[in-house]
C-alpha cells in the first residue's frame, strides 16, 4: 500500500511516521518547507487534562503521553520538557499592586501571579519547528519519500483516490490524506470536505539564554482596546515565544506569504515589555504570524472523507495542533492501516458530522 500524504506539517509529519512504523509506503509532498507554517510558528506549549470534559480529551492526554515517550524513540533533540505553569494578569494603572514585586523573580513589578495551573507532571513544551522535522527525518530514515511540490489536485477513479496530481505530474497512491493545515480547505475543489478556516495570529520570539526559567505564562493585560489574553512559553533552547492578539486575515494562497501584521506586532512588543526587562528588543529573534486552522465547531477533522476511498483528512487542530499531531498520526496509520483504530476513539472527528463547503463558495474567496 502507498499513502500520498499533502502537507509537510506537524499533522503531515506524524502521519507520515506512524504509517512508516507499520512498514507502509509513504511519500510526502510539501510545497514550502517542512514546518514552514503554523507548526514552526507555534509556541510548542502541551498540557494533559486541559481538554478534560471536550470531545479532545482522550487524544489529548494520549498524545501527551506520546510526547513524553518520542525522545527516547527517534533521533534528534526538539526541547522536549516538562515545565510549569501560572495564571495571572498584568496590574493597570491605579491598581494598588502596580509596584508590588511579582512572585516569580524574572517579572516586572506588578504582573501578579494568581495560579499554578500546570506543574511538571501535567505540562510541558517542546520545540514545534525543531519536533517537526525530527519526526519528519525519523520517517525519512525508516524509508519515507518527501517530494517538494504543489499538491494542485487529485486522481481517482470514481469515488476511489489514485494519487494526487503535483503541478501536472501525477504521483500514484491507494491513499491520499489531506494534511495542508488552513489550506487544506483548497481541496474542497477536489473531495467533499466541509470548511476550514485559518485564524491569525502575531508572535515575536526572544533569545533569553538560560535567563527565563522553565514557566509557562498565560496572563490577562488591560490594554486600550480591552482585556488581552497574552501567551509566554520558554523553550529549552533558550527562546521565548510571546503571543496575543488573534485575528481574521485573508489566508494567503501562498504559505511563505503569511506576514504578520505590523502594527500587532508593535502592540506585542510593547505588552512583552511591560512583562519583563528580559524581553528587550536587542534580544528580539523572530517577529512572526501562522494561520491556525479551524473548522466550524472548533474540532479537528480526522478520519474518511465521505463519499469517497482511500481519501482521509487530518486538520482543524486549532491551538492544539502540537499537542495532538502524534495521536493524530497514530490513530489515522491505524485507520489507513486497519480500518479501524485501538488508542482513541476517532468518531468525534469524523469528518461526515459538518456539511461539506459549496465549492463555488470557495471560487468567491
Ligand atoms: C501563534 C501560534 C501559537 C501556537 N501555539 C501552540 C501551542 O503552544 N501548542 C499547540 O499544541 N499548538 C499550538 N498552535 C497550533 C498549531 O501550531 C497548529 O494547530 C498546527 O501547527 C497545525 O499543523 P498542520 O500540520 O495541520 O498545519 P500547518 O503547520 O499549517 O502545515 C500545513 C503544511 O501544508 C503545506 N501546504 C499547503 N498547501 C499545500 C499544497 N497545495 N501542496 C503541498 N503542501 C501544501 C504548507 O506549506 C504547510 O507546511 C499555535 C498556533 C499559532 C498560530
Amino acid at each position: 500500500m502507498r499513502v500520498v500524504i499533502c502537507g509537510g506539517g506537524v499533522i503531515g509529519a506524524c502521519t507520515a511516521y506512524f504509517l512508516r512504523c507499520r512498514g507502509i509506503d509513504v511519500t510526502v509532498v510539501e510545497r514550502t518547507d517542512v514546518a514552514a507554517a503554523a507548526s514552526g510558528k507555534a509556541g510548542g506549549f502541551l498540557a494533559r487534562d486541559w481538554c478534560a470534559g471536550t470531545p479532545l480529551d482522550a487524544l489529548a492526554r494520549r498524545s501527551f503521553a506520546l510526547h513524553a515517550q518520542l525522545p527516547g524513540e527517534i533521533a534528534g533533540d526538539w526541547g522536549y520538557r516538562p515545565m510549569t505553569a501560572y495564571s495571572g494578569f498584568v496590574a493597570s494603572d491605579g491598581d494598588t499592586r502596580r509596584d508590588a514585586p511579582s512572585a516569580l523573580g524574572w517579572l516586572s513589578d506588578g504582573v501578579v501571579i494568581t495560579q499554578r495551573i500546570g506543574t511538571t507532571k501535567t505540562t510541558a513544551i517542546v520545540h514545534p519547528r525543531k519536533f517537526t522535522s525530527a519526526v519528519m527525518d525519523a520517517s525519512l530514515a525508516l524509508g519515507a519519500e518527501l517530494r517538494p511540490g504543489r499538491v494542485t489536485g487529485l486522481v481517482r477513479d470514481g469515488d476511489r483516490a489514485r494519487g494526487v496530481e503535483v503541478e501536472g505530474r501525477v504521483i500514484a497512491a491507494d491513499a491520499v490524506v489531506i494534511a495542508m493545515g488552513p489550506w487544506s480547505v483548497l481541496a474542497v475543489q477536489w473531495m467533499s470536505l466541509p470548511a476550514v478556516y485559518g485564524q491569525r495570529s502575531p508572535s515575536i520570539v526572544y533569545d533569553t539564554a538560560s535567563d527565563v526559567p522553565a514557566d509557562a505564562l498565560f496572563l490577562e493585560y488591560e490594554g486600550d482596546g480591552g482585556a488581552v489574553s497574552i501567551e509566554v512559553f520558554p523553550r529549552a533552547d533558550g527562546s521565548t515565544h510571546i503571543t496575543a492578539l488573534s485575528d481574521i486575515a485573508p489566508l494567503p494562497l501562498d504559505p511563505a506569504a503569511v506576514m504578520p501584521d505590523v502594527d500587532a506586532i508593535a502592540r506585542l512588543q510593547g505588552m512583552s515589555e511591560r512583562l519583563s526587562p528580559l524581553f528587550r528588543p536587542e534580544r528580539i529573534i523572530a517577529q512572526q504570524a501562522c494561520f491556525r486552522p479551524v473548522t466550524q465547531d472548533g474540532l479537528p477533522l480526522i478520519g474518511k472523507v465521505p463519499h469517497s476511498e482511500g481519501l482521509y483528512v487530518a486538520t482543524g487542530h486549532n491551538v492544539w495542533g502540537i499537542l495532538n499531531a502524534p495521536a493524530t498520526g497514530e490513530a489515522l496509520a491505524g485507520l489507513i492501516a486497519d480500518g479501524a483504530t485501538r488508542e482513541v476513539d476517532l468518531s468525534p472527528f469524523d469528518p461526515a458530522r459538518l456539511i461539506p463547503l459549496d465549492p463555488s463558495l470557495l471560487q468567491a474567496r
